[in-house]
């Protein structure tokens, strides 16, 4: 079976359930960290897994190489395109993009981890139990994983979600066929945003965001839809933080847009909840097993992805320009980009941003003796 909601949340000792790590959100970065904890993990997540789907799914192929994901994979990418009201430039993708299957990708990642899972809504924490819409869960270590909305984290500290730091999406899928991965720029479409073209074999994936939460989509989306010669009614979307919060709050593990991991401008999250996800399972398992403290696992997460933020602000400084620069302007950077002279190089250091990273040493072996 491959689902085994509820029956098999432990039972700890004074009749409470629990397990060793609860992990909130089975999408990218709850199933990245399960990959990394197995059978002691129990993931909660108020929908059935792979079964609800906000994203675009674009993600290096690397990526899905690297997490065994090969199969989910719906088209390759070595080409993408900027377009503008004053032109369109082609990158050369490499390595390479794909598009993916989000049902099929999380199932097979949730197969592999071996993990528990408790379809419920998560709707507090009291401590280190967890409330939920099927009970209390207590767990040993939590993490966070639960998307823009930070389900645990937030319970601890409220104000870490804020409104108006929220990416908004929303996009159409209709049968159709296209090469490449297109973004337009174009403020007859979206001020301060852009719209997307993903083409995934047999279906194209149309969609509009802007970092404006109050911005009207529907309209900009109706407009690109026209402007592509296609129709259809939005049916996913959502929002995502493009500024960064805490990797860990008070002895949570943050992960992914919790953590508000997702790259601000281009809104590239898949691959970094991925791989933030699977950093927090691996340190986790290291103060399970004694050969980390909890302090330790905290702060050694927190140096990591303080790596992560320098280029994130970079991205940040460069986002906030696209509600603000001429059309022309923003073609003639893209221009710019595209030239054989920067583009390999641009691209190169892009792609290889989630590269695995090794844990350090920890600082202080578990045991010692601090006198
Ligand atoms: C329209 C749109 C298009 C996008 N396209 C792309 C793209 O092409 N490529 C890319 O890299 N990124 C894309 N992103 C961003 C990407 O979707 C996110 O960065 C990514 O999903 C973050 O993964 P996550 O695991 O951290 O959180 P999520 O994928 O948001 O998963 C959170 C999980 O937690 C569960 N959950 C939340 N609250 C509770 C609760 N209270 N109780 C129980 N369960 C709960 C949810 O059900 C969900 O399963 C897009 C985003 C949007 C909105």
């Amino acid at each position: 079976m491959l689902f085994r909601y509820g029956a098999n949340v432990d039972t700890v000792s004074d009749g409470a359930r629990g397990a060793d790590v609860v992990i909130a959100g089975g999408s990218y970065a709850g199933l990245a960290a399960a990959l990394a904890l197995g059978p002691r993990a129990l993931v909660i997540d108020q929908h059935e897994i792979g079964a609800i789907q906000h994203s675009a799914c674009a993600m290096p192929l690397t990526i899905a190489e690297r997490f065994g994901v090969r199969d989910a994979v719906l088209q390759v990418y070595r080409d993408g395109y900027v377009h503008t009201a004053h032109g369109s430039t082609r990158f050369r993708l490499d390595p390479a993009y794909c598009l993916f299957d989000h049902q099929r990708l999380c199932r097979a990642l949730f197969a592999r981890a071996g993990a528990r899972v408790l379809r419920a809504r998560i709707q507090g924490l009291d401590g280190h139990t967890v409330l939920t819409s099927a009970g209390p869960i207590r767990g040993g270590l939590l993490i966070d994983a639960s998307g823009w909305a930070g389900a645990l984290a937030t319970a601890r500290r409220p104000d870490l979600v804020d409104t108006r730091r929220l990416t908004l999406g929303m996009e159409v899928e209709i049968p159709g066929q296209q090469d490449g991965i297109h973004f337009y720029f174009d403020p007859d479409l979206i001020p301060n945003g852009y719209a997307w073209l993903f083409p995934g074999g047999d279906t194209l994936r149309a969609g509009i965001g802007a970092c404006d939460p109050h911005a009207k989509l529907r309209p900009g989306l109706e407009r690109f839809l026209d402007r592509l010669g296609l129709a259809g009614k939005p049916t996913r979307g959502g929002r995502i933080p493009w500024f960064d919060r805490p990797p860990t709050v008070d002895d949570i593990f943050l992960a992914g847009d919790a953590a508000g991991q997702c790259v601000p401008l281009t809104a590239e999250g898949i691959r970094f909840a991925l791989h933030f996800g699977e950093l927090v399972g691996r340190i986790a398992r290291q103060v399970l097993d004694g050969e980390r403290t909890l302090p330790d696992g905290l702060a050694t997460y927190r140096a990591l992805v303080r790596r992560h933020r320098k280029r994130t602000a970079l991205m940040r400084f460069a986002q906030g320009f696209v509600g603000v620069l001429p059309n022309r302007a923003i073609h003639l950077i893209a221009e710019l980009l595209a030239t054989p002279a920067v583009e390999p190089h641009f691209m190169g250091r892009y792609a290889r941003w989630s590269e695995p990273v090794a844990l350090p040493p920890p600082t202080l072996p578990c045991g010692a003796d601090l006198a």
